[in-house]
């Protein structure tokens, strides 16, 4: 399978109001769109996010497989490792978005993340956070010491568990999602839901039919709300071309993986 998808995508990225440096990168090229938040000091934070991404960048123009997804976040591990020595110990980086797969002649989403970057699907008009921060807040949530009224605020809700490099080594965690027609993905970094619910969040992208101006208005949107952190937002729309035929709704190929791989996804049926 060479045929390239038709994917209509926007990044956006700011420096935002307070910092004096963007430490967040990003690439978005087809098949691969993935932000990086650096952390461990400004030079440090540059490097490290800048590092991982260069990583995932040569997978952009290519057809590319989940073990070439899994080897590049590998390779993007080492490299932002080595920075131990020139940047210092605590350079790391959050790394969060998807790259488009195939299975057989079926479109996936594979979803990447490890830190507190985020990846959201919108698809039938419904909005879910796909990715799992690794933060203190997402821990007090999961044992219910905290309500989600509570995260917005929480003190702790800038300290991340897990990280590429930041002196750990630490497994991302990885999804992998049939893609549908219509899929709407958003990918950004902290200063986005920083500063904006996620209930704004989905308004904001159902409004806006072009990915890359639904990004900027993303983007503006979290500068004007304080722009407390760097803010980077990239929006890909998949589901045309190959996609729509491939994984029309109740179509389903014989030798088609069992399709949603997330914890706690409901059983799909077969009819
Ligand atoms: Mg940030």
């Amino acid at each position: 399978m060479t045929e390239q998808l038709e994917l209509a995508s926007g990044a956006i990225t700011a420096t935002g109001r307070v910092r004096e440096h963007n430490e967040d990168a990003f690439v978005a090229a087809a098949p691969v769109f993935v932000v990086a938040d650096g952390m461990g000091g400004h030079e440090a934070g540059e490097r490290a996010s800048s590092e991982a991404i260069g990583a995932l960048r040569e997978l952009a123009g290519h057809t590319v497989t989940p073990q070439d997804v899994l080897y590049r976040v590998n390779e993007a591990r080492v490299r932002v490792g080595r920075l131990h020595s020139t940047a210092g110990r605590d350079a790391g980086t959050t790394l969060s978005g998807v790259v488009v797969t195939h299975q057989g002649v079926a479109p996936y989403w594979v979803v990447i993340n490890i830190g507190d970057s985020r990846t959201y699907r919108l698809a039938d008009g419904r909005f879910e956070q796909i990715s799992v921060d690794h933060s203190e807040v997402q821990e007090l949530l999961d044992s219910g010491d905290i309500s989600g009224a509570d995260a917005a605020n929480h003190p702790m809700r800038h300290v991340v568990t897990k990280a590429l490099g930041a002196g750990t080594w630490s497994d991302p965690d990885y999804w992998l999602l049939p893609m549908g027609p219509g899929d709407r993905m958003l990918v950004c970094s902290d200063g986005l839901t920083g500063e904006l619910d996620d209930s704004t969040i989905a308004t904001m992208l159902r409004a806006e039919p072009n990915p890359r101006v639904a990004a900027q208005r993303l983007v503006d949107a979290a500068v004007a709300a304080g722009g407390r952190d760097n803010v980077t937002v990239i929006v890909v729309d998949g589901g045309s071309g190959v996609a729509a035929t491939a994984t029309a709704p109740g179509s389903r190929a014989v030798d088609e993986p069992d399709n949603d791989t997330r914890p706690g996804a409901p059983a799909q049926e077969d009819s």
